[in-house]
């Protein structure tokens, strides 16, 4: 009889912490209407248009400065994991990077416009790796980035490091060269998780999760 009350307990018990499933076709088909009928960037205007708000009330120091993600932040590859039918294959996605033709997240094209009209520093801080540099700094250009003080991607010795690591402490060393970090933009968790962030602007991303 106990044994059969545990039995009952056990099969509740992995019954009620099964997540519910969701049938991909139908995850892919909601995914995409959100970003393609417009909710994606109203939900992104929003967010920019409280951190101007934010921004106004900051006092203007000349080391006041905001760090910018760059995928599915500055830049948006929407169009390209769509065509891909959702997912990720790293080889797939380095010559995506390589072509160099992401356009800008407007709203955050917009944000950038704004600081740089402030004169408010301006550091792109990605997971992307070492040998994308040349066309990451390409794309930027191409999206209308062409001013900032600098970008930094991961290097060789460094891509066994979880994003969060890896960007909170380049913002720990930024912030000790003098940069008063007073936002932070991204579209991950783990764009904010350590500390040095300044207010967060976390950006919806329904295609991918990096931890
Ligand atoms: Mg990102």
């Amino acid at each position: 009889m106990k044994y059969g009350i545990l039995k009952i307990s056990l099969i509740f018990f992995f019954v009620a912490c099964q997540p519910e499933l969701v049938n991909l076709d139908k995850a892919k088909k909601a995914v995409a209407e959100y970003y393609d009928y417009g909710t994606y960037e109203k939900d992104c205007k929003k967010l920019i248009d409280e951190a101007v708000e934010f921004i106004e009330t900051i006092d203007p120091y000349d080391s006041n400065a905001v760090v910018f993600d760059i995928d599915e932040t500055a830049l948006d590859n929407y169009r390209y994991i769509k065509s891909i039918g959702f997912g990720y294959i790293l080889d797939e996605w380095n010559k995506w990077v390589n072509r160099a033709e992401a356009p800008p997240n407007k709203e955050v094209k917009r944000f950038y416009d704004y600081l740089r009209s402030k004169k408010i520093r301006i550091i792109f801080l990605s997971g992307r790796h070492e040998e994308t540099y040349q066309a990451t700094v390409k794309n930027l250009r191409s999206a209308g980035y062409t001013e900032y003080d600098t970008l930094i991607i991961r290097n060789d010795n460094e891509l066994n490091v979880s994003a969060s690591e890896f960007k909170s402490r380049i913002r720990k060393e930024l912030a000790e060269k003098g940069y008063r970090i007073i936002a932070n933009i991204g579209d991950q968790k783990s764009d904010f998780e350590g500390g040095y962030s300044g207010y967060v602007i976390k950006l919806p991303n329904y295609l991918y999760q990096v931890d």
